[in-house]
């Protein structure tokens, strides 16, 4: 839904009107490509001369391209426009409390490049090592077509205009300002988002058609829990960028303590971290943000707890299990907060998503109030298709398209 202010007389000029009518025009073509001109004015309720005019100013921005000519009955046959995002890069990160990532790719989210290394705790380390990345990346060969923007998500909340990280407590970062100096070192662009909201943002963008969802929760699994939500094809962020932070809700406020400090939020139940402990009898309460750090590098991981289990270790099983219920009851509370169309969730735990289904559905009907609650469709998306780097490359990639707000 676009946000119209209708008292602030000062936004309703003609070059707003005519921005939004080029990103209304530019999120049709973006859904429903390839589309023709035709199919559009169709689509928009408007004649084919205003179509016209406002593919030309985007064609002229570079951001669409006419492909091949398509087939009709009779008359002219039409061409279909499509997005240009082949041709066009962003360097995506996520930082992870255990693992930064770091990957170019093209607006689309493909893969040219990846490199996997160990998360650096210290924000002036950070950036100076992550400039050094950059300016190697910058020699791969994929790059010399330019590089539009370097994309990073972080476990925590950010306020997005400024970049400026408020809190991750994973990273131990509390007002982190990290932003400008990764411009100044790279002379990028830079964007910073929450993990979870750039995943939802990236949803956004990358489905298409029918397949669309307006309202939903984008659940991200790894070493915290991050929740994005989207409302009405709108990326929530709330007053102080606080919105949809259902990972630190409580499910007992006595429960083992979460990296946020508080106690028994969601996500000190069901993240990696949870589930690892949960087999390997760690008390989370107990443990340092070190030792947290260095059971998060633990050679053990969640993937290997799943094949364990699918191999019949009853230790494993029951880890895996209790943390399933939780998942759960934490999907229950998103359902009865916003109830969406659906939820989307992502992380290694999916991999065994065949043998914790009908536990997490069960810990979500418990607690979900009414049958349809219950039946909230649950999509998975694959932990190989780097869910959160798209989202990082959506940062850079999808501001013109997704949520058009005039402000
Ligand atoms: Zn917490």
């Amino acid at each position: 839904m676009r946000k119209i202010n209708t008292r602030d007389f000062r936004i309703a000029t003609r070059t707003t009107s005519r921005d939004i009518n080029r990103r209304i025009t530019l999120n049709l073509i973006r859904e429903h490509q390839p589309i023709s001109r035709a199919d559009l004015a169709r689509r928009m309720n408007v004649t084919r001369g205003i179509v016209s005019v406002l593919v030309q100013e985007l064609m002229d921005q570079d951001v669409i391209y006419e492909g091949v000519t398509g087939e009709t009955l009779r008359g002219r046959k039409p061409t279909f426009l499509h997005i240009r995002t082949h041709d066009r890069l962003a360097i995506a990160v996520d930082v992870r409390f255990s693992k930064t990532y770091l990957m170019l790719c093209d607006f689309a989210g493909r893969q040219l490049a990846l490199e996997t290394y160990d998360t650096i705790f210290s924000p002036s380390a950070f950036v100076k090592d992550l400039a050094l990345r950059v300016r190697r990346m910058a020699k791969n060969k994929a790059f010399r077509a330019g590089c539009e923007g370097i994309g990073i998500v972080v476990p925590g909340m950010v306020d997005q205009r400024t970049g400026r990280i408020l809190k991750a407590p994973a990273l131990g970062w509390t007002g982190v300002d990290i932003r400008d100096r990764i411009v100044a070192m790279t002379g990028l662009p830079v964007q910073i988002e929450n993990s979870a909201r750039a995943c939802a943002l990236a949803q956004l963008w990358l489905e298409r058609g029918d397949s669309r969802t307006h309202s939903f929760a984008y659940v991200t699994i790894s070493d915290g829990v991050g929740v994005g939500v989207v409302i009405n094809g709108e990326l929530l962020r709330g007053h102080d960028y606080l919105a949809g932070e259902f990972g630190h809700l409580p499910l007992n406020v006595d429960g083992p303590r979460c990296m946020c400090g508080a106690r028994g939020c969601w996500e000190a139940y069901t993240s990696n971290l949870a589930i690892l402990s949960r087999y390997f009898g760690w008390d989370l309460s107990e443990l340092s943000p070190k030792a947290l750090r260095d059971s998060g590098k633990h050679p053990f991981s969640i993937l290997e707890l799943i094949e364990l289990a699918r191999a019949g270790d009853a230790k494993a099983v029951g880890a895996l299990e209790a943390s399933a219920r939780f998942l759960g009851l934490g999907l229950a509370t998103i359902v009865k907060a916003i109830n969406p169309d659906c939820i989307y969730l992502s992380g290694e735990i999916m991999n065994g998503w065949d043998m914790i289904e009908p536990i997490v559905r069960k810990g979500l009907s418990e607690r979900a109030l009414t049958e349809a609650g219950a039946r909230t469709p649950l999509r998975l998306t694959a932990a190989q298709d780097y869910p959160r780097l798209k989202g990082a490359a959506a940062l850079i990639a999808a501001p013109t398209f997704a949520a058009p707000r005039v402000a």
